[in-house]
């Protein structure tokens, strides 16, 4: 049976991705391809909007989530990739954890993903603190894939768009993203040869030159980008709403 896996990476621009040495997210592309998109106008460049996007399959004018702090009674219209692999695999278990609250938990816009998740306890805002969740995130994590019962999974990693909101787009956040890959290499080892994974990686948005941040449209916050070990139907045209045909397609 195929498995899927999804890494989501907040925050990184294509070009520090293509600029930084990122050898495990390189080893995925290197197996099936890395391709570029554009977020459309209808998505504002906020996490929130982009992450129910890629869950779900639809654009902000149909789940309604606009900011990371506003709640959408519409999400709930829109089952995520998760939920549908779910719906079809009864007897295989799906796995989520991130280190944003507002992906799992009833905190600003979430839960983004319905069902279980995993989402570590967090001490006071810091770089330092996100850095410590993701590794609680993919410590969790390495232990749910290597268990042989995961039929798709979602892990969110969030410091590198944290580095870039407190130091700007500068050698903190290329390193932020090189630490990130190292991550990423801890969980492509979690998965066993003999099971056969698809992964794919991608991110929510860029960051803005300089001081970073993002929101608006400039190219650096429009543009994202997908890494994927297979090139499954649809993979040539991948944007953030077709993230759950991709997996859906790559699990047939
Ligand atoms: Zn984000």
């Amino acid at each position: 049976m195929s498995r899927f896996l999804l890494i989501g990476v907040d925050g990184v621009r294509y070009d520090t991705l293509l600029a930084t040495a990122t050898p495990n997210i390189d080893a995925v592309a290197a197996s099936g391809f890395l391709t570029a998109a554009q977020i459309p106008p209808v998505n504002p460049t906020m996490s929130a909007a982009q992450w129910a996007t890629i869950f779900t399959g639809v654009w902000a004018d149909r789940h309604g989530i606009r900011r990371n702090w506003l709640r959408s009674r519409r999400l709930a219209r829109h089952p995520g990739f998760l939920e549908a692999v779910q719906l079809d695999r009864p007897d295989e278990r799906v796995y989520a954890a991130a280190s944003w609250p507002v992906i799992g938990l009833r905190a600003g816009a979430g839960p983004l993903l319905a069902g279980p998740i995993y989402v570590p306890r967090r001490r006071v805002a810091s770089l330092e603190s996100w850095v410590e969740a993701d590794e609680a995130v993919v410590a969790d994590a390495e232990r749910a894939l290597a268990a042989g019962d995961v039929a798709a999974a979602f892990v969110y990693l969030g410091q590198v768009d944290m580095a870039g909101h407190w130091h700007g787009v500068g050698q903190r956040y290329g390193h932020a993203l090189e630490d990130v890959d190292a991550l990423v290499g801890r969980l492509l080892a979690a998965l066993s040869p003999r099971e056969e994974w698809t992964v794919l990686i991608t991110t929510d948005h860029g960051h803005r030159d300089g001081r970073g941040g993002h929101g608006g449209r400039t190219p650096a916050e429009t543009t994202v980008w997908f890494a994927g070990d297979r090139r499954v139907a649809g993979w040539d045209s991948l944007d953030s709403s077709r993230v759950k045909d991709y997996a859906l397609a790559a699990l047939r």
